[in-house]
């Protein structure tokens, strides 16, 4: 079997989930589908967002009563993700 041939078939073989958005919905998936699909190689998972941080909402009023810091309620979206190609 040619390279190309080789390259070709494992492209077919690969299956890409694209996941929107990376809020609570979007990061929530993300973990599910890692968590799912851990060993399997030919799945490809794209984290498609506007941000590159998840915000905890629910602390917000904390934040803006000055209780807590905004850096105490805001994760890096890289920190959920297994594996990264950025
Ligand atoms: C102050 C406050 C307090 C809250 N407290 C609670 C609570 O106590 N309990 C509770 O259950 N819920 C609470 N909520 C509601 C909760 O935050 C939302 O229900 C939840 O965030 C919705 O999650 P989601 O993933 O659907 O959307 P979001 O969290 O809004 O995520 C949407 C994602 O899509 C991305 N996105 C949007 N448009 C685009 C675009 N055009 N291109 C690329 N990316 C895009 C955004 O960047 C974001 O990452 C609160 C909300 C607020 C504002």
């Amino acid at each position: 079997m040619s390279q190309l041939k080789f390259e070709e078939d494992s492209l077919r073989s690969t299956k890409r989930i694209v996941i929107l958005g990376s809020g609570f919905a979007g990061i929530e998936v993300l973990k599910k589908l890692q968590k799912k699909f851990h060993s399997n190689k030919n799945i490809e998972i794209t984290l498609v967002s506007k941000d590159n941080f998840l915000l905890f909402t629910p602390m917000l009023p904390e934040v803006a009563s000055g209780m807590i810091e905004t850096r105490h309620i805001v994760t890096p979206i890289r920190s959920f993700c297994k594996s990264q190609v950025l």
